[in-house]
């Protein structure tokens, strides 16, 4: 049985299979420019940020209806339980999806109906986290939140993905301000490839609650101490950060000693289909490579929940205890 754990940094479009990715689009009657699913696997061994985004991006044109994107996340959920996860904040990026036509309404439905769900078929709590594309216009970002208007209540926050640099956190101040305003909880992707000053403007201008990614921290010692005494919380997607390039190998990525430094981390699997494991896939590889003993797993699933939105209700305190509960409790023979 694996670690009890939360997954909090998890691009639902980044869960799609090559089969899921073939079934959807016989459905809708799209002809994928791959020969099989073999032949697609292939592709996803892509070696540079630009073929993946390309494949990434490319494959989205089989997610159409509900039903599509209600079948994505029910995948996903099916196997996040098996990796041990309890609680899943997802991330989706309505901007991909509109851009193709594709409604805001069909996206968030379809997806609804699978979270709706989760508890009773996968013993999974969720929350919706809507992200905008930081390499889009702000204008295009508040648009955006004002389609998700009608669907407030299906969504606990909003995040800030995609090509980093270039695009500081300051471009979208406005759009993080109405989303406050609407009561909304806010996370942002930072010190990913951008350097360790966009994770400063994440905090002060944004205002967020966790920074994504955010390894670029360990360049700046005073932000470091920041994070640690104001207990921000990163979450790292350390085979993300090998298959893109943000460390050269998984031995060198630096978690081990942010977790010494004191900084609250947690491991997720960001993209998973794409980035070669999903979650406790994940705690399996850093546990190798860097040597993490128990009471560091159990450190990192501890934070998980921690760092979760789990936190605006009884019923969602009495949900994070119980899951603290099972990692206290957690036996790893
Ligand atoms: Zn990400």
């Amino acid at each position: 049985m694996p670690l009890p754990k939360a997954e909090l940094h998890l691009h639902i479009e980044g869960t799609l299979e090559p089969e899921l990715a073939f079934a959807l689009a016989a459905r809708n009657g799209i002809t994928l420019p791959y020969e099989d699913t073999e032949a697609l696997r292939k592709a996803y061994l892509f070696d540079d940020l630009q073929s993946f985004l390309d494949l990434y991006y490319g494959l989205m044109a089989v997610l159409l209806t509900e039903e599509d994107f209600e079948e994505l996340a029910d995948a996903y959920l099916a196997r996040a339980a098996e990796q041990g996860v309890r609680h899943a904040e997802i991330f989706f990026d309505p901007q991909a999806h509109m851009v193709r036509g594709v409604g805001i309404g069909t996206v968030i439905e379809g997806l609804g109906r699978a979270l709706d769900r989760s508890e009773e078929r996968h013993g999974i709590s969720t929350r919706l986290i809507m992200c905008f594309l930081r390499d889009q216009s702000a204008e295009s970002a508040l648009e955006t939140l004002e389609a998700a208007k009608p669907y407030l209540d299906r969504i606990i926050g909003i995040g800030l993905d995609s090509a980093e640099v270039g695009h500081p956190p300051a471009k979208f101040r406005e759009v993080y301000e109405a989303a406050a305003a609407l009561g909304l909880r806010r996370v942002a992707h930072a010190g990913e490839e951008g350097p360790p000053a966009y994770i400063t403007e994440a905090l002060d201008v944004l205002g967020v609650e966790r920074i994504d990614h955010g390894l670029r921290c360990m360049e700046d010692a005073q932000l470091v101490e920041r994070l640690v005494s104001e207990r921000v919380p990163l979450t790292l997607c350390p085979l993300s950060n090998v298959r893109l390039r943000a460390v050269d190998v998984l031995e060198e990525h630096p978690l081990a000693r942010m977790m010494d430094a004191g900084l609250l981390c947690t491991v997720n699997s960001d993209d998973p289909a794409y980035f070669g494991g999903y979650v406790d896939d994940t705690f399996h590889a850093v546990r190798e490579a860097l040597g993490l003993d128990r009471e560091r797993l159990r450190e990192l699933a501890r934070n998980s929940f921690e760092a979760s939105f789990l936190d605006g209700s009884a019923r969602d305190e009495e949900l994070r205890a119980r899951y603290l509960a099972e990692v206290a409790e957690y036996s790893f023979d």
